[in-house]
């Protein structure tokens, strides 16, 4: 049996960075290291890490932590009012925050600072867009979708100096389409692309690999939105398609196929990827 990875596939770089972070307090700590919210999109990941000592506590219950302890914040980051209050409980702060998202953190902030309009689209709900909200001024607008753009009503002072950005894993063509009704909207308009390419990177080498192989397996969480978007486009471009979370749900059908693809979403652990071509080879 021949298994081909995809060019690119698995962690992306901020994911990988706050793990490493994360795996380095454990050890240092020697003990409980708080994180807020799920640290990784990964069931088996994050058990791994929560038997080394990471607790995962919801940024409601920020009072739960007793003072003093060691908390990492994930990638998404946090807004500042977070920050304070773990300052406040004399907390070790681990910042994990992806470079990419602490750059939209620092625009918003920024161009709010300076009275510009700006505007996000995102999921409001989404921990990314709740942790920008909080370096946001008084002109901050989050939209989710084409229906919220059309219906923003500028003001005339605001129509001066308009900034379009995103949350970073927002899709590519619903964030064209919202551009689209923006420049119609404002006369001075500034899009700033904060879409992170690992989304699509990964997209692109598996609709590559779709060409090569005789089925795709798509390893990941099944609560990872992009690990579902790269089982839907295998779905769609290769005959047999199988989304698994581990080794030991390979679908039988794939031991008789000649060629297999293997990807992974941004959320998957090299190890996990490793144990799964390892089973293909063995068979
Ligand atoms: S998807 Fe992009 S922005 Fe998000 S954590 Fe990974 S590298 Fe950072």
């Amino acid at each position: 049996m021949n298994v081909i990875r995809a060019k690119v596939l698995g962690f992306c770089f901020g994911v990988r960075r706050a793990v490493e972070l994360a795996e380095d307090a454990l050890s240092e700590a020697g003990g409980v290291v708080y994180s807020l919210g799920p640290l990784i999109h990964n069931e088996s990941a994050l058990a791994q890490l929560e038997k080394k000592g990471l607790c995962t506590i919801s940024e409601n219950n920020l009072d739960t932590i007793p003072n003093g302890s060691t908390v990492i914040i994930r990638a998404h980051g946090v807004s500042p009012k977070v920050t304070a209050a773990l300052e406040e409980k004399g907390c070790k702060i681990i910042d994990a925050t992806c470079p990419r998202v602490k750059a939209s953190q620092k625009m918003v902030e920024r161009y709010t600072n300076q009275n510009d309009y700006v505007i996000i689209t995102g999921d409001k709900n989404h921990g990314e867009m709740k942790g920008i909200a909080g370096f946001a001024g008084k002109n901050f607008y989050q939209i989710q979708n084409q229906e919220e753009a059309a219906a923003l009503e500028p003001t005339s002072s605001q129509k001066e100096n308009v900034i379009l950005m995103s949350q970073t894993t927002f899709s590519v063509t619903e964030f064209a389409k919202i551009e689209e009704i923006c420049r119609k909207k404002f006369s001075n308009i500034a899009v700033m692309n904060t879409i992170c390419p690992a989304t699509s990177e990964r997209q692109s080498a598996l609709l590559e690999l779709c060409k090569k192989v005789e089925g795709i397996l798509v390893v990941g969480g099944k609560n990872s939105a992009n690990t579902r978007r790269l089982y839907e486009l295998a779905a769609a471009n290769c005959p047999i398609a199988a989304h698994i979370q581990n080794a030991g749900q390979i679908p039988q059908e794939f031991f008789s196929l000649q060629t297999i693809g293997l990807t992974a979403g941004a959320s998957t652990p090299d190890w996990i990827i490793q144990e799964v071509e390892e089973s293909l080879q063995k068979a």
